[in-house]
């Protein structure tokens, strides 16, 4: 009886488990997570469940619904994998050896630290359960948190502080929000998000230092900090494949192909560990968002089954923050067609991109339909009608 084990009881580790009762593996099914926990969702950590009494058990409505024993899938929790041995088709855990006759390598991301703040009283991550436990006091105390990194997790975080009553800084090293993944001409229309809620956003400043107490900037200035929050970014939690016959790619990713195998026999990878080359885009894709934790293992779970099915994914993530439902769909790139539907100093927008008439991406704030919509023709490579998309009037479909 063949034995498939999952490294990484996170959405991509349960959904993998999922889907491979799902699609007929009927032999044992293992799942190993380092963490003590029972497997619950990330998404909801940044936000509304921040708000409540302090401690990891008031946090439990975060769990997946799941009924592991039920689907016969056996859960060991608190157990770390160390290394690989893929010649002997075996893992190294702290519970001693764990053989395999196919493995899925689900191990997820770990937030990046600030440098010099590892370990520093008052500096607090925020990726696992224990971490949002560990906040929920600070915004009971209603601490002033200096918040640094001003993506979708320090935007959401500030949003929760601020709700509960925390005087909130965000600090960013880039001259601008989300510099990195949307153009100033859309972020732009964000950055007052910030005020709005009464949230100081100091941008392209870096932190120079952190000392007990404050946050000192690169330009001197000192923030009075009763609670560091740093959301600057993950990386590919894949230390224990050191050395073994996994490749990695230069960002620590694992390197899989596109049916998201490794280049270690009967060994393949999904959700935020892994990067894989995409077809769509003509490049590899490492994707830190849910969406892909989902979608990632259906393909993964069908190709360990033996059949032959690539993975090309429309990437699809959301955030919300100050109020706002935000998500984003596809890739857009330098030199696409930027279309603006509806007013960015509204409720309700969106932004489309379109590279020689096709939709390539969409950004919609506070609309969803746009959003189901603009997935379908992004799907399609759909040509559309670029004065009617900008008719935040008329419903996106193709020309
Ligand atoms: P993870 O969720 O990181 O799970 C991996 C698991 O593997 C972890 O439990 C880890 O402990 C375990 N593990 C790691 N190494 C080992 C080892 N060596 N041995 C055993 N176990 C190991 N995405 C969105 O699209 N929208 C959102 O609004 C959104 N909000 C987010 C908010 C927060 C606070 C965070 C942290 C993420 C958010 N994301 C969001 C991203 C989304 O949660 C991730 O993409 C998703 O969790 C990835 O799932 P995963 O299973 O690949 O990895």
């Amino acid at each position: 009886e063949l034995h498939a084990v999952i490294v990484g009881a996170g959405m991509a580790g349960v959904q993998t488990a999922l889907e491979l009762r799902q699609q007929g593996w009927r032999s044992p099914v293992t799942i190993l997570g380092a963490e003590p926990h029972a497997p619950y969702d990330r998404p909801p950590l940044s936000k509304a469940v921040l708000f409540g009494g302090a401690g990891a058990d008031t946090l439990l409505d975060v769990r997946f619904d799941v009924d592991f024993a039920a689907l016969g899938v056996e859960l060991r929790l608190g157990v770390h994998a160390e290394a690989l041995r893929a010649a002997d088709h075996e893992i190294v855990t702290d519970a001693g050896p764990v053989g395999y006759d196919r493995l899925v390598i689900a191990s997820g991301a770990y937030a990046m630290a600030l440098p010099g703040t590892e370990g520093l009283p008052g500096v607090y991550p925020l990726r696992t359960l224990d971490d949002a436990a560990a906040l929920r006091p600070v915004l009971e105390a209603q601490e002033r948190i200096v918040v640094v990194g001003a993506g979708w997790i320090g935007a959401e975080f500030a949003t929760a502080a601020r709700q509960a009553g925390c005087e909130v800084t965000v600090v960013e090293a880039a001259r601008r929000p989300l510099a990195e993944v949307l153009p100033e001409d859309v972020t732009r229309h964000m950055t007052g998000w910030y005020d709005e809620a009464g949230v100081e956003l100091r941008a392209g400043t870096p932190v120079a230092a952190v000392e007990p107490g404050a946050v000192v900037l690169a330009d001197g200035s000192r923030l009075p900090a009763g609670a560091v929050v740093v959301g600057i970014g993950a990386r590919p939690a894949t230390g224990w494949l050191g050395g073994s016959e996994v490749a990695l790619d230069a960002q620590g990713a694992v390197r899989a192909d596109d049916r998201l195998r490794t280049t270690a026999p009967d060994v393949y990878a999904v959700g935020d560990c892994a990067s894989f080359p995409s077809a769509r885009y003509g490049r590899r894709m490492l994707i830190h968002h849910w969406d892909n934790a989902v979608q990632g293992p259906r393909t993964a779970a069908a190709n360990l089954l033996g059949g032959d099915v690539a993975y090309d994914p429309v990437p699809y993530f959301w955030s919300e923050q100050f109020g706002r439902f935000v998500q984003y769909a596809g890739q857009h790139e330098e030199g696409d067609t930027m279309v603006l539907r509806g007013d960015p100093s509204g409720p309700a927008w969106s932004v489309v991109w379109l590279r020689d008439g096709a939709l390539r991406a969409v950004l919609a704030v506070g609309r969803p339909r746009d959003m189901a919509q603009a997935r379908k023709l992004i799907a399609a490579s759909a040509v559309l009608d670029p004065p009617a998309a900008a008719d935040p009037a008329v419903p996106l479909k193709a020309a």
